[in-house]
């Protein structure tokens, strides 16, 4: 996984507020009145969105729980727009300005509210809790970023929470002040950004059928482009034309788009046996309704037991996409349509930074003869959302209920907060899956932070979480229980976030020595990095990379014979490391003295040039690749 780059900005994401219709503008110029809209600076990538009415009774609830007053929120369009962080982190815009930033603490489980200067513009002037009145007198010069002295608070709330947002009213200025420890230990406020009052929201309440109107010429821009595109592709092929529709908003945008270039097109829904109730029963309705013919495409059902030899799938092990959707997929696609097919689906670069590289037409490198086609692979959410509802259609219901992504309800690449709000939403589910994950946790004697918090859903963690891990005390390297047999399990295919193809494994051995002794012997098939914090030994050669886990899991990106090839290797390495029955044999046959034999095999990675001859005379080498060979030819057929 690459963490260097924070956020992306996949293209121009540009929006503009019409003040005088009081609503969003996708270009431009308003469709309604004409006029010329104001920018609204968002922050990349810039995937903005409406707020749910979920979202919205959240927002209430925590303006209220601050400062006291949530009424201009009331029949206002809100937008959301997704910015970096390590949960959900949402810029609140309303009236066309950005008045806070939306985000979910997981160490403490809740969402908080960061006040943006044109919120602290609103709420001068309404807030009836969490504000401090300064003596004007006392406010000279540059005031951001100082600490507000106890002579310039005339009057200030009773406690002070570290990390609050509290609103400052400076007579002509309003300002935001953070709550902070000194390093006396005493609580003060600290002057985080100051503006002039007087923003009052407009009267001027629109509909979302205003905002359908206003961006009407950029939808019609939008859906004819799509529609070109598709039509040009289509017309060149004599192969049938399907869709693949999840449920979730942006398939349904693409259906829509399907059904007016492609009548008749045959939709395909893989019910992967974890995607929500609400989403099974909308993708059926909404077929029935709309005389669709609809393929529903069953997964295994074994996912649990996966569970339990794989461990749960995590954003970089998603084991689960293979065993629950690719596979699944892939057979359905050879069976009925064994001469290709083209497949109209609906990624949008905006999602993430490993779909930033979507193009019009890809081939899918691992069912022979199918072509996808993304025809709306750079519209932004809001896009989506008002073409939908331009087209008279019903998105799933959860989507109003503030889930931002809809897929599966135990997916890792969900937020923190999402799980959170599934505790109430849906309860047996979130009991269900957390109760799983407990017992993985208790099995690997990790703490139960570890899964409370989220951090289940990485195997290496981005560095904003391992901080959070050490400030609070909390492992990350799994210890599993102790087991005496040898066991290789598998899942593979192509890599779910990308066209690379990819191997996700589990190695049980007898744990005879420490995993740094694996670690280190590694160096044999490639240039490694020991994360000892993480246990975690990353191992790049020179078609591939591979990350080996003190638990025993191991994953590998690489050319697909080129990744077998690794698997094995590691397999018989590790072996070697724990089974090594000091013959010494390896260490005689080392013409460069690369290799040790004391307590377990040690190489010494300057003089190894991985020539692997030291394997060619090991007894227990050879075993592993008898097993792995054995192992392979019932796996890769
Ligand atoms: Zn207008």
């Amino acid at each position: 996984m690459r963490y260097m780059r924070k956020t992306f900005s996949p293209g121009r994401s540009e929006l503009f507020w019409c003040h005088n219709c009081n609503l969003p503008l996708l270009e431009e110029r308003c469709s309604i009145c004409k006029s010329t809209g104001k920018r609204v600076l968002l922050s990349p990538p810039g995937d903005v969105r409406l707020c749910s009415r979920d979202g919205r009774d959240l927002l209430k609830e925590l303006f209220v729980q601050n400062w006291g007053c949530a009424d201009f929120l009331d029949n206002r369009i809100i937008l959301l727009n997704k910015i970096a962080g390590i949960d959900r982190r949402d810029q609140v815009i309303l009236d066309g300005r950005h008045i806070a930033t939306l985000w979910f603490d997981i160490t403490t489980g809740t969402h908080k509210l960061d006040l943006g200067p044109a919120g602290a513009s609103l709420l001068a002037a309404r807030a009836e809790r969490g504000v401090v009145l300064c003596h004007e007198k006392h406010l000279k010069g540059h005031l951001k970023g100082k600490w507000l002295s106890a002579e310039q608070i005339a009057c200030s709330p009773k406690s002070l929470v570290e990390g609050c947002n509290v609103v400052l009213r400076m007579g002509e200025l309003a300002g935001v002040g953070t709550v902070r420890k000194r390093s006396d230990g005493s609580r003060s406020i600290r002057i985080k950004d100051v503006t002039r009052t007087g923003f009052v929201p407009s009267e001027n309440l629109p509909t979302l059928k205003d905002v359908i109107a206003a961006n009407e010429n950029h939808l019609k821009n939008l859906e004819n482009t799509a529609l070109w595109e598709l039509r040009r592709y289509i017309s060149r092929t004599r192969l049938p034309v399907n869709i693949s529709f999840s449920g979730g908003k942006d398939s349904l945008a693409s259906l829509c788009l399907c059904c007016k270039a492609i009548p008749g097109a045959e939709v395909l829904f893989v019910n992967t046996g974890l995607e929500f109730p609400e989403t099974v029963a909308y993708v059926r309705d909404f077929c029935r309704a709309h005389a669709l013919k609809l393929h529903e495409i069953e997964g295994e059902n074994d996912f649990f037991l996966h569970v339990r030899t794989f461990g749960p799938p995590a954003k970089d092990f998603r084991w689960c996409c293979k065993t629950n959707k690719l596979g699944p997929m892939t057979s359905f696609l050879k069976q009925h349509y064994p001469k290709g097919c083209v497949t109209i689906e609906g990624r949008r670069i905006y999602e993430s930074f490993n779909r930033s590289t979507i193009r019009a037409v890809e081939r899918n490198p691992y069912v022979p003869n199918q072509t996808t086609l993304s025809p709306i692979r750079d519209w932004r959410a809001l896009e989506v959302m008002l073409y939908i509802y331009w087209n008279n259609l019903e998105p799933n219901p959860l989507y109003d209920q503030d889930f931002e992504r809809i897929g599966c309800w135990l997916c890792p690449a969900s937020l923190q907060s999402e799980f959170s709000h599934m505790r109430k939403s849906h309860p047996q589910l979130h009991a269900k899956w957390t109760s799983s994950l407990q017992a993985w946790a208790k099995e690997n004697k990790l703490d139960s932070r570890y899964i409370d918090w989220g951090f289940w859903r990485w195997r290496r963690h981005p560095p904003k979480m391992i901080e959070i891990a050490k400030a609070n005390d909390i492992e990350l390297r799994a210890r599993p229980k102790e087991r005496d047999d040898i066991k290789l399990e598998v899942v593979q295919g192509r890599s779910p976030c990308g066209l690379e193809y990819s191997i996700e494994a589990t190695i049980h051995v007898p744990q005879n020595h420490p995993f740094s002794a694996v670690s280190g012997a590694l160096n044999m098939l490639g240039e490694v990095s020991y994360a000892e914090d993480l246990g975690a030994a990353v191992i790049k050669t020179e078609k591939g990379r591979a990350t080996a886990f003190a638990n025993g899991q191991l994953m590998i990106i690489a050319p697909k014979d080129e990744a077998k090839k690794l698997l094995g290797r590691i397999f018989e390495t590790i072996l070697r490391v724990q089974m090594c029955t000091g013959c010494k044999i390896c260490e005689r046959s080392c013409k460069r003295g690369a290799i040790v034999v004391r307590d377990s095999i040690a190489v010494n990675e300057k003089l190894c040039n991985r020539c692997g001859k030291c394997a060619q005379s090991c007894i227990v080498a050879d075993q592993a690749a008898k097993m792995s060979r054995r192992f392979a030819a019932s796996t890769f057929k």
